[in-house]
């Protein structure tokens, strides 16, 4: 485990060709963080190659130097001599394509994340839970690179910690996410631009879709766990892609009385993206994690195969027991 940011920092200035990388399905906080750690290191003359496992959704596609992220493997040729991976939980989160660096001879393997649920699995590892956002250890680690915050670095930084606070809504907000946050709107970033590019300008099929998610909404007798679902077939029929089901999961968390919110969609015939969020006391990171997934505590994720009605009441019996228990302490 790496203990500290300088540490960190002096094993990113030894790599000289840093391949970066997010996770599979891709969110504002690992889009922007590649981006505002490759913008970095090129600009201290390493070369970079950011990408993607999984397109960049069309709502990050406004961030000035998104070309610099591409998708898929890096271009042929490009040997790198170290492989960083940002906001992943685990080594699968890279996707199969990529995860053939994590263990390839040559390649120092750098996970920098703040999932509570991550195990030290690459060469050296930065796990800070109490950060809202890779975005605030990126943001954090320039200083000790001494790399500048250009109006690029600034916006995707802005980017990445705005959506993974929930709008800095969320309990992960801290004075210094805000502290931070001033910093970059110093630098010129708009609020109010970046806001209107990732939730203003929803695609109709992710409205449609929303509408399809509301229509299959239930909840137990207790009121306190709600789930919605949505199979391929009806993801087909509104024309849907995978990122138009960003932020569904929030209306089901918003009903009166719901402590624990799923969302199940099917990615594959009978296997099931499972989305999970709490609203006080829960800690669906250890519900996930049950299941294969991870995350935070109010936030978290997993995918488990099977029909649909088993996955859910699989699902809601463990979301139950958890509640219980986690009601008895508060502690999460
Ligand atoms: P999502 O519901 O996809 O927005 O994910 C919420 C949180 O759970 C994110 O922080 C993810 O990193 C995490 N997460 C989602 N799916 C998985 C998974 N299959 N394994 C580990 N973590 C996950
Ligand atoms: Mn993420
Ligand atoms: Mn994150």
């Amino acid at each position: 485990m790496v203990s500290d940011l300088r540490e960190l920092a002096e094993v990113i200035g030894r790599c000289e060709r840093p391949l970066l990388t997010g996770h599979i399905m891709p969110d504002g906080d690992c889009i922007g963080s590649v981006l505002a750690l490759a913008l970095m290191l090129e600009g201290q003359g390493k070369s970079v190659r950011a990408v993607s496992p999984d397109p960049v959704p069309q709502i990050y596609r406004f961030l000035p130097a998104i070309e610099r992220v591409s998708v898929g493997v890096p271009p042929a040729g490009f040997e790198p001599d170290s492989f960083i991976m940002l906001d992943c939980s685990d080594p699968e989160r890279v996707g199969p394509d990529l995860a053939v660096y994590l263990d390839k001879p040559g390649v120092t393997a750098i996970n920098i994340d703040h999932h509570v649920s991550t195990r030290p699995f690459a060469h050296y590892n930065y796990i800070d839970p109490g950060a809202s956002a890779v975005g605030e250890i990126i943001y954090d680690l320039s200083f000790e690179l001494g790399a500048p915050i250009t109006y690029e670095v600034a916006a995707s930084l802005y980017t990445a910690i705005f959506t993974d606070t929930g709008s800095f809504r969320y309990d992960s907000t801290t004075s210094g996410t805000h502290r931070r946050v001033a910093r970059l709107i110093e630098l010129g970033v708009s609020p109010s631009e970046v806001n209107t590019a990732v939730y203003e300008e929803r695609s109709l099929e992710s409205i449609r879709l929303l509408h399809a998610t509301l229509g299959s909404v239930e909840r137990t007798p207790s009121g306190l766990v709600a789930w919605a679902s949505l199979t391929i077939d009806q993801e087909a029929a509104v024309g849907a892609t995978g990122e138009d089901g960003e932020g569904l999961i929030n209306y089901v968390r918003m009903i009166k009385g719901v402590e624990v919110a799923a969302l199940f969609r099917e990615t594959e015939p009978s296997v099931f993206k499972v989305s999970l969020r709490s609203k006080r006391f829960v800690d669906v990171s250890a519900l996930a994690q049950e299941f294969g997934g991870g995350g935070h505590p109010r936030a978290a994720g997993c995918t488990i195969s099977g029909a649909l009605n088993e996955v859910t009441e699989a699902v809601i019996r463990v979301a139950e027991r958890r509640l219980a228990e986690d009601s008895d302490g508060r502690s999460a």
